[in-house]
């Protein structure tokens, strides 16, 4: 960062957008946030790296959008209010229009989840973007909605719509003929992603478990499974399939329905007297809920489709290792 603007500059330029009254934010060695008595702290980080979590032609105001909401996600999955956020970002070179783009779409969600930007880092990278979000946030002690609530006799829920992303994914990388229509219609689903922040928070106290589905929703339906000591069994035919996607193979549909990542929304459990107030919840956060099945004694997850045969479940969801 030799001729242009040095390190300095870029955070006073892009990243030094003022702090809410009562925090500390960049400019110093460390922010300062106050939280409430009788809460705990949430915290989570995500990493996201140029070439695995994206494109390098991305549009640089979604990805901004993302490297946060991926996060914000993650505070939904414990049903946790948003309180901050600290943002480091290790770039090749400076393009300042690129950075101007990422700020907007950061900024943009951080204001509306207020969740406001209080630090980071910012470094010079070997090759490639690489983006860190850190996220604090906030929930009545003992009240998290932990993976390892879930109890035989639950419904299991999930919000959003299932397929989307890892539908445009797949036409993305050319792993489906070009079909340029169904792309337009969804590709926002995988590049600006809302997770239910606001309806989350108002699961606390109403519901048993609960994670965010990123990773696919058998996969991480299988740590609460897991966590819980319990199995499941799930009707196909109440998942809630992204309407775009009726007329797609069956086949593809499952996989992606079943098995699909980067989705952030929840898949949550709760008793069955809770079904209206959980309806109700919904509605008033405008998030749209399904009731996908239940949670049973014997180990395992199950899914039936229509008629109530058994199907065959596609390869579990993402790991990096594997
Ligand atoms: P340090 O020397 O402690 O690493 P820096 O000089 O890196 O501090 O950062 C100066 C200030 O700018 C700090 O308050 C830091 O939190 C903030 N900062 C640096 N990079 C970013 C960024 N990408 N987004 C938000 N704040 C940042
Ligand atoms: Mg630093």
């Amino acid at each position: 960062m030799s001729a242009g603007p040095n390190e300095f500059d870029l955070i006073a330029r892009y990243f030094t957008r003022p702090a809410p009254p009562g925090f500390l934010g960049v400019g110093d060695d460390c922010a300062l946030l106050k939280h409430a008595p009788g809460y705990e702290l949430a915290t989570s980080t995500d990493l996201l790296i140029e070439g695995r979590h994206f494109f390098s032609d991305i549009d640089p105001k979604a990805l901004g959008h993302k490297a946060l909401a991926v996060n914000i996600s993650d505070l939904a999955a414990m049903g946790a209010q948003p309180l901050a956020c600290l943002l480091s970002l290790s770039l090749p070179d400076v393009d300042e229009n690129w950075l101007r783009a990422f700020a907007d779409g950061f900024y943009e969600l951080a204001e509306r989840t207020q969740c406001p930007l209080l630090g980071g880092d910012t470094t010079r990278s070997v090759a490639g973007v690489v983006i860190n979000v850190t996220v604090l946030g906030q929930v009545k002690s003992g009240q998290a909605l932990l993976r390892s609530g879930a109890k035989v006799g639950d419904d299991i829920w999930v919000s959003g719509t299932l397929g989307a992303a890892d539908i445009a994914l797949r036409l993305l990388q050319g792993r489906l003929p070009a079909n340029n229509d169904l792309l337009k219609t969804i590709r926002h689903v995988l590049e600006w992603p809302e997770p239910p922040w606001a309806f989350a928070q108002s699961l606390v106290g109403v519901a048993h478990a609960a994670l965010d589905i990123s990773d696919g929703l058998m996969q991480d339906l299988g740590h609460i499974l897991k966590a819980s000591a319990c199995g499941a069994e799930l009707d196909y035919t109440a998942l809630p399939l992204h309407p775009a996607l009726q007329g797609l193979d069956a086949q593809l549909l499952q996989e992606a329905a079943l098995a699909g990542g980067d989705v952030y929304q929840l898949c949550f459990t709760a008793s069955p007297d809770q079904s209206a107030r959980i309806q109700d919840l919904a509605d008033q956060a405008q998030c749209r809920v399904a009731r996908i099945g239940q949670i049973v004694a014997e180990p395992g997850l199950r899914v039936r489709g229509a008629g109530g045969a058994l199907i065959e479940l596609p390869a579990a969801g993402f790991d990096h290792f594997s």
